[in-house]
C-alpha cells in the first residue's frame, strides 16, 4: 500500500501516521521528494482500514498494490485448484455441465428432468429446495421436502446434487447434499458464510447482483478463511441499466478471475439473461471466454415452472446446448467426463 503525504505537512503529523502504521505490524518505507512524501506499507496490509488512511488531513491518496484476498489469490497458490465432487472435477483442465430446475417441485419433475439432462451429459444435478425469492408471496419452495427429492434424484441417477442453502440453521439437513451453493442474495451474507467455511463440502459461491470482482473475492476469502478451500465461483450476471436481459453476464469476470484467483470459475447463463433462446449463445461465449464449466436450468414444463420458467430449458433444447458445446472445449483445452 503507497500513501502520499500532502504538501507541506507537519513532520510531528507524519512521524505520528507512521508510528501508526508501524504499531500495525507493518514497516514503512519513506521517500522524500520535493513535492511530496510518499510512505510504503511493507507487510499484511489487509488488517489497514484504507478508508480511514485516506480520511486523515495530512493524505492526499491511497493506493493498495497488494490485493486484500489472500488464501484466493493466485499469487500464493499459482496452480489451478480443483475441485472435486465425488469424482468429478472442477478447474484445470476439466469442464463439467451442471443441470436441472429452478426449484425441485415434485418427485416426477426432478427425476425426469435428472434422467433427461444426465443422458446429455450433465455431471451434476441442480435444484433449489429453500428459495430466495423477491416477493414473500411467491413459491418459496418445497424445503425439507424438496431437499428428500433431490436426495431421491441422486440415489436412482447417481447424480451428485447442487442445492441453495439460504440458513445456517439448515445446515445439519444438508449432510448429504454435495455441493452447497450460496445464492447470489447471499453473497455476503458474512455469518452465512463463515459458517459453510467450516463445512468440509466444496461451495458453489454466485456473485452479488451488483458486486465487484473484488467483494466476491473477499466472500471466497470468508468461506476460505474458516478452513474450507473448495468454492467454485459462479459468474451469474450482474444488475445494469439493460432492460432486455434479466441481468448482464459479465464475460470479461472470467479472464480477470483466471489472472487473480486460482479457484475454478462457471457460468450460469440461465440468471445472467433470464430468456431461455440465450442460454446457448452465452454458453458458447462463457466457453470461449475460459469457464470451467456451466448450470443450468432445466425443465420438463417450463410453462409450467413454479420458478424461473421463461430461462428454463427443455431436455432437448438443453441437449442442443450440450451437443454445441462439446466441439468447441478441445480449442480451450478442456474436457468433460462424459
Ligand atoms: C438459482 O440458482 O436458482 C438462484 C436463485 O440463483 P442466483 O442466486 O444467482 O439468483
Ligand atoms: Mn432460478
Amino acid at each position: 500500500m503507497i500513501v502520499v503525504v500532502k504538501k507541506n505537512q507537519n513532520e510531528k503529523q507524519v512521524q505520528n501516521l507512521m508510528n501508526w502504521i508501524r504499531d500495525l505490524g507493518l514497516d514503512v518505507h519513506v521517500s522524500r521528494g520535493e513535492n511530496s512524501t510518499i510512505i510504503g506499507l511493507v507487510g499484511d496490509t489487509s488488517k489497514v482500514d484504507i478508508d480511514l488512511v485516506r480520511s486523515l488531513d495530512i493524505v492526499e491518496s491511497v493506493t493498495r498494490v497488494q490485493e486484500p484476498y489472500k488464501n484466493a489469490n493466485r499469487k500464493f497458490h499459482p496452480e489451478d485448484t480443483i475441485v472435486d465432487v465425488a469424482g468429478h472435477k472442477f478447474g484445470g483442465k476439466h469442464f463439467q455441465i451442471i443441470a436441472g430446475p429452478c426449484s425441485v417441485e415434485s418427485e416426477k419433475q426432478i427425476i425426469e428432468v435428472a434422467e433427461a439432462v444426465k443422458k446429455a451429459g450433465a455431471t451434476l444435478l441442480r435444484g433449489g429446495a429453500f428459495k430466495p425469492r423477491t416477493s414473500p408471496y411467491s413459491f418459496q419452495g418445497l424445503g425439507l421436502d424438496g431437499l428428500k427429492l433431490l436426495k431421491k434424484a441422486k440415489a436412482e441417477t447417481g447424480m451428485p446434487i447442487v442445492t441453495e442453502l439460504m440458513s445456517e440453521r439448515m445446515l445439519d439437513e444438508y449432510e448429504d447434499v454435495d455441493v452447497i451453493q450460496i445464492g447470489a442474495r447471499n453473497m455476503q451474507n458474512f455469518d452465512l458464510l463463515k459458517a459453510v467455511g467450516r463445512v468440509d463440502k466444496p461451495i458453489l459461491l454466485k456473485r452479488g447482483i451488483s458486486a465487484t470482482i473484488e467483494e466476491w473475492l473477499m466472500s471466497a476469502e470468508y468461506v476460505m478463511s474458516e478452513g474450507n478451500q473448495n468454492v467454485i465461483l459462479c459468474e451469474r450476471g450482474i444488475r445494469t441499466f439493460e432492460p432486455y436481459t434479466r441481468n448482464t453476464l459479465d464475460l470479461s469476470a472470467i479472464p480477470i478471475l483466471k489472472e487473480r484467483t486460482h479457484l475454478p470459475v462457471i457460468v450460469d447463463p440461465s440468471h445472467a439473461s433470464g430468456v431461455a433462446r440465450l442460454v446457448r449463445p452465452l454458453s458458447l461465449a462463457s466457453v470461449g471466454a475460459g469457464a470451467d464449466g456451466l448450470i443450468i436450468e432445466v425443465h420438463n414444463d417450463p410453462p409450467h415452472a413454479l420458478c424461473d420458467g421463461a430461462q428454463s430449458l427443455r431436455p432437448e433444447q438443453f441437449d442442443e446446448v450440450v451437443q454445441s458445446v462439446r466441439p468447441l472445449l478441445p480449442v480451450v483445452h478442456k474436457e468433460m467426463d462424459v
